[in-house]
């Protein structure tokens, strides 16, 4: 069956008939159909937004009101959690644990920033000093307007709903275009969102390709604000397209993210979060600690056991029990992925484990996990973000050293350090130029909390107030209190 666009609160068919495959990447077979959005849908879908926001349908309710229907929105993803998660393994090949916390969270995001409306809408005005007592200043903060959204395959649901969420909770109409790579759960969502009564034009879905559905999105002149999560490559292409207009973007970005480990380090401990830092959705994480440094003391032995740990990953088709690596994406992606691995054969760098197909299956896009170690450091495996199970090792004396081979790179997305040594920690996340630290673990993340990168790994912050922020423009509204005054050019009071 095909999948419809979701446009001006009706499920219609792309005007120019196209669709394109979803696959199985455990199994590569072609499973549905995904309805494949042009330029023309995108107008009708940006058209449809703007007239919402316009005419007010929904930043004219008021904050409870627009909670009342994200609170629906929420149920609806809880009450078909194990199918949307089935439906997220299938199309994106991740373990169903992992996308049952993804589906969760997705639901989560709406009920955090229903609150979060409701608490600003309940707050004092802001007013502010001017030093001047005849002006009364207040600001105002108000949806942006039309948002294009532009989202990744790798959490195809949630990185949707880090946008839709927040957007709609602050008045934004909004226009979603998933990646080709799994586009299903979004349309999943343009149902629940229908089934939860908002308003037509508050939320339209437009799947297709990037050249043919986003770009149009991103060069559309009645969109006021553009969200992107992507590659740096096609990032700099949005923020290329936002500058014709000047719209605002906001831009989630790749990462090489590192992850420092102290020789006071527990070893098992270390490797327990460097195996999920990296190997958790099968490394195809924006912020996946793909970079250890583990200091000298320490190196061999954790080497030893991360390798052994590594080599007893269960892998398989994400559905099945106790698999904790499934398929890597699509086949395009496992091509991609082996090409780092082939050039890494000239690159000096040791290949410690992995680095191929796991034996018995021979279908699927599948690799095991892989670690090498002793990388050059101009290597393109230590330097480039590869968006796979692969992770590059190596060892440093001391604090300054680890900071300098860190923070040498262009990506500024996450890091983590580890330590028994707390105030050490502390040094350490103070002095790495990156938008996101863990101390003593890797990759949690919290709707609470701000989520982006510093350097090429983005501008702007997801998540927590800061994800709020995102969706609203700042209004000053001075008004002159004292009558007669002023008289610049007339004469007032005495003078008259
Ligand atoms: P991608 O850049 O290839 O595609 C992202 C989206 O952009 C897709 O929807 C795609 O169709 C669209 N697109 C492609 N060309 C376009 C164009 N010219 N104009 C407008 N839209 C276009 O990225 P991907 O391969 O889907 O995702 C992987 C990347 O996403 C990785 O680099 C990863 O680090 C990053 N990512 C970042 C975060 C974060 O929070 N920082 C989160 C998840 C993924």
């Amino acid at each position: 069956m095909t999948t419809q666009l979701y446009i001006d609160g009706a499920f219609v068919a792309p005007k120019a008939g196209g669709s394109f495959p979803a696959v199985d990447p455990a199994t590569e077979e072609v499973f549905d159909t995904v309805a494949a959005g042009t330029a023309d849908d995108i107008d009708a879908a940006v058209r449809a937004a703007r007239t919402a926001f316009d005419d007010g349908r929904w930043s004219g309710l008021s904050a409870s009101a627009r909670a009342g229907f994200l609170r629906k929105v929420a149920e609806g993803i809880r009450a078909r959690l194990s199918d949307l998660a089935a439906l997220e393994t299938r199309d994106n090949g991740k373990p169903l644990p992992e996308a049952e916390w993804d589906i969760g969270d997705a639901a989560d995001c709406f009920d955090y920033y229903a609150d979060l409306a409701e608490a600003r809408a309940a707050g004092p005005e802001t007013t502010v000093d001017v030093g001047d007592e005849r002006f009364d200043t207040r600001i105002w903060r108000e949806p942006v307007g039309v948002v294009a959204a532009i989202t990744p395959w790798n959490f195809p649901l949630l990185m949707g709903v880090w946008k839709v969420a927040p957007a709609l909770a602050a008045g934004c109409t909004i226009v979603l275009k998933p990646s080709e790579l799994c586009s299903l759960t979004c349309h999943e969502l343009a149902r629940i969102v229908d089934a939860a009564g908002l308003p037509a034009g508050v939320f339209n879905l437009v799947t297709g390709t990037g050249p043919e559905a986003g770009a149009p999105l991103t060069d559309h002149p009645l969109v006021d604000k553009i969200a992107f999560t992507g590659s740096v490559v096609t990032g700099r292409k949005v923020m290329q397209a936002a500058s014709a207009g000047i719209r605002t973007v906001a831009l989630e970005l790749g990462g090489k993210s590192p992850f420092i480990v102290f020789a006071d380090s527990d070893v098992d401990k270390a490797v327990e979060w460097i195996l999920f830092g990296i190997f958790w959705n099968k490394g195809e994480v924006c912020s996946a600690t793909s970079r250890v440094l583990v200091q000298r003391e320490l190196y061999p032995r954790l080497l030893e056991r991360l390798a052994e740990e590594a080599e007893k990953i269960t892998i398989g088709p994400g559905d099945a029990e106790g698999v904790k690596l499934g398929p890597i994406v699509s086949c395009s992606q496992y091509d991609k992925v082996m090409g780092f691995l082939e050039r890494a054969r000239q690159s000096g760098a040791r290949l410690v484990t992995g680095g191929g197909r796991p034996e018995g299956l021979d279908t699927g896009y599948y690799l095991t996990p892989t670690v090498y170690a002793d990388v050059p450091l101009d290597a393109e495996i230590w330097r480039e973000e590869i968006f796979g199970p692969v992770v590059c090792v190596n060892s440093f004396e001391t604090e300054d050293e680890a900071l300098r081979l860190a923070n040498d790179s262009p990506y500024g997305l996450a890091g983590a350090v580890m330590s028994k040594d707390l105030d050490r920690c502390d040094r350490v996340a103070a002095r790495l130029r990156a938008g996101i630290v863990w101390i003593n673990c890797s990759q949690p993340t919290f709707t609470q909390a701000p989520w982006g990168g510093y350097k090429s790994s983005g501008i702007g912050r997801e998540l927590g107030e800061a994800g709020f922020d995102n969706y609203l423009e700042t209004k000053q509204v001075t008004r002159f209190d004292r009558d007669g005054e002023w008289g610049w050019y007339l004469p007032t009071g005495d003078q008259a």
